[in-house]
């Protein structure tokens, strides 16, 4: 099957492109992951989800993907010059490494919830400290690096006499740079100049995360880890790189630096960023404290929502924006989202039992033209909300049809077919959307159950089987069907 034209926004060259992987039919793709010192906020995984449906549609498009999303678990500095995962550490009395475990089981534990799929690799920053040695002994050997007792910074100007270019991608100038960055405050006096930035830290001696190298016991850059870990898994220069705006300044800009001042090559060929959620109008961010967690917008137990929302209802509400749009968080909004996705999910459910019979072929072309018009803006830099609303045109069909409005008979066999296949595959497999009344999938559900099963298990060892009873046969009239086994019961719909 040829693979169909794709077009992108890069924000590096800041226009529309068509896609051109690097080797035909392979894609690479790195996204920058989460830094795991505490739970990921809503934010966060607006970010993760819109690369996942990029994932997503790339593979449906028929692309073999390496898709690399790292774990950053090296501390990195606030701006009051504490080590972020030490922090982390220290408030909840753990080891770093516990620190680093535990969020990093919260975070794909709501990855999974949001229905997302698994990168190909995952790769942490500790795994990789030699090799982010060894960038930061290129950079000093290509003279775009310095030492100042026992740290090693990255030398921009001199990187710019050489014309190099830096800053292209957030457009900002060396010469209007003050320092931006999350480095160590106290010492910002052995920089020589503002824009420059550390790639490795001599560590102070109370620092709990802290390796041996060349220059001094310390730790890398943030930036480095992402330069080093695309290369290896990817290559010098690989196809697609991605993460939130928030990021392309100063993380991505330096990154860009550190690859080219390494082995003068520029990372990737496509940068995508995401735009940020905002909550009241203002972004959302831990350090601001503005957040609202995943499962208090599931309980709805926040001040900001009336109620609490399924996970898929607030993904479909966050697929209803483009990816490079800000999106703002508010109960109105999520309340309408809630609507949508249950009357997509239905229309599932309506198509399923539609019974045709071919004896014309009128309606052919609307039904194609919508189910075409999905892919298409999906292609389209992946224009979800555009590709949602040609969805919500088959919805109506469906609708028309079990309802008698249009005929179902006027479509062809072919086209009948390709809706039954199709439809639910945009659904399912580009937009990662399931269906949370699909027995089993619903968490709250998966909790009642297992209480009323408990309950009738204990009824059963009492031998009260007339509640034993009630509970199996109430729960059939709720398309609930439980199984005795040897090992306990279990339960399906009907
Ligand atoms: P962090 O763990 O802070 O490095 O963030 C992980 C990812 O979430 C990065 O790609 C950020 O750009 C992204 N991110 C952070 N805050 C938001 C937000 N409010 N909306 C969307 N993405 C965000
Ligand atoms: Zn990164």
């Amino acid at each position: 099957m040829k693979i169909k034209d794709l077009y992108l926004q890069n924000s590096l060259s800041k226009s529309k492109e068509k896609f051109e992987p690097i080797s035909e039919g392979y894609i690479g793709m790195y996204v920058c992951g989460p830094t795991v010192y505490s739970d990921v906020h809503l934010g966060n995984v607006r970010t993760f989800t819109s690369f996942d449906v990029i994932y997503r549609t790339l593979l449906f498009l028929g692309y073999k993907v390496r898709y690399v999303r790292n774990i950053t678990d090296v501390g990195h500095l606030l701006d009051d010059g504490e080590d972020r995962i030490s922090r982390g550490a220290r408030l909840d009395q753990l080891e770093p490494m516990e620190v680093v475990q535990k969020y990093t089981n919260s975070f794909h534990k709501m990855m999974d919830i949001f229905n997302t799929k698994k990168p190909s690799i995952e790769p942490r920053a500790t795994q990789h400290i030699l090799e982010q040695i060894e960038m930061v002994q290129q950079i000093l050997d290509n003279g775009y690096g310095y030492v100042v007792d026992g740290s090693v910074y990255f030398d921009t100007l001199k990187f710019q006499e050489d014309k190099k270019i830096y800053g292209d991608l957030s457009g900002r100038k060396i010469e209007d740079l003050f320092s931006e960055t999350r480095d160590d405050l106290k010492k910002q006096d052995q920089k020589r100049h503002p824009s420059d930035f550390a790639i490795w830290m001599k560590a102070d001696p109370e620092h709990l995360m802290k390796w041996n190298s060349p220059w001094s016991e310390g730790f890398p850059g943030w930036h480095l880890e992402c330069s080093v870990m695309s290369t290896k898994y990817l290559g010098e220069t690989f196809d697609i790189h991605g993460g939130g705006n928030d990021l392309k300044f100063p993380h991505h800009e330096n990154e860009i630096a550190q690859n080219v001042g390494a082995c003068n090559c520029k990372p990737c060929n496509y940068w995508l960023h995401t735009n940020m959620l905002l909550m009241n109008g203002k972004k959302m961010s831990k350090s601001d404290g503005n957040t609202i967690s995943p499962d208090e917008l599931f309980t709805g137990d926040s001040p900001h929502v009336s109620k609490g929302y399924s996970p898929m209802a607030v993904k479909f509400f966050m697929l209803q924006s483009h990816y490079s749009s800000t999106l703002d968080l508010t109960d109105d909004a999520l309340a309408a989202s809630e609507k949508g996705y249950k009357r997509l999910m239905e229309s599932l459910k309506t198509l399923e039992g539609l019974n045709h019979k071919s004896s014309g072929n009128d309606l052919d072309n609307e039904v194609n033209s919508s189910l075409d018009e999905f892919i298409a803006h999906m292609c389209d830099d992946f224009n979800t909300p555009r590709a949602i609303a040609s969805l919500f045109e088959v919805v109506t069909k469906i609708n028309s049809f079990k309802e008698g409005h249009l005929d179902l008979s006027q479509i062809s066999a072919e086209t009948f077919n390709r809706l039954k296949e199709d439809y639910p595959k945009y659904i399912d497999d580009v937009l990662g959307l399931k269906n949370e009344n699909d027995g089993g999938n619903n968490d709250a559900l998966n909790g009642i159950m297992e209480l009323v099963l408990d309950l009738r298990q204990e009824a059963r060892a009492n031998k009260d089987w007339g509640t034993a009873d009630k509970i199996r046969d109430g729960l059939a009239k709720s398309k609930i069907v439980v199984k005795d086994g040897k090992d306990g019961s279990n339960w399906q719909f009907s």
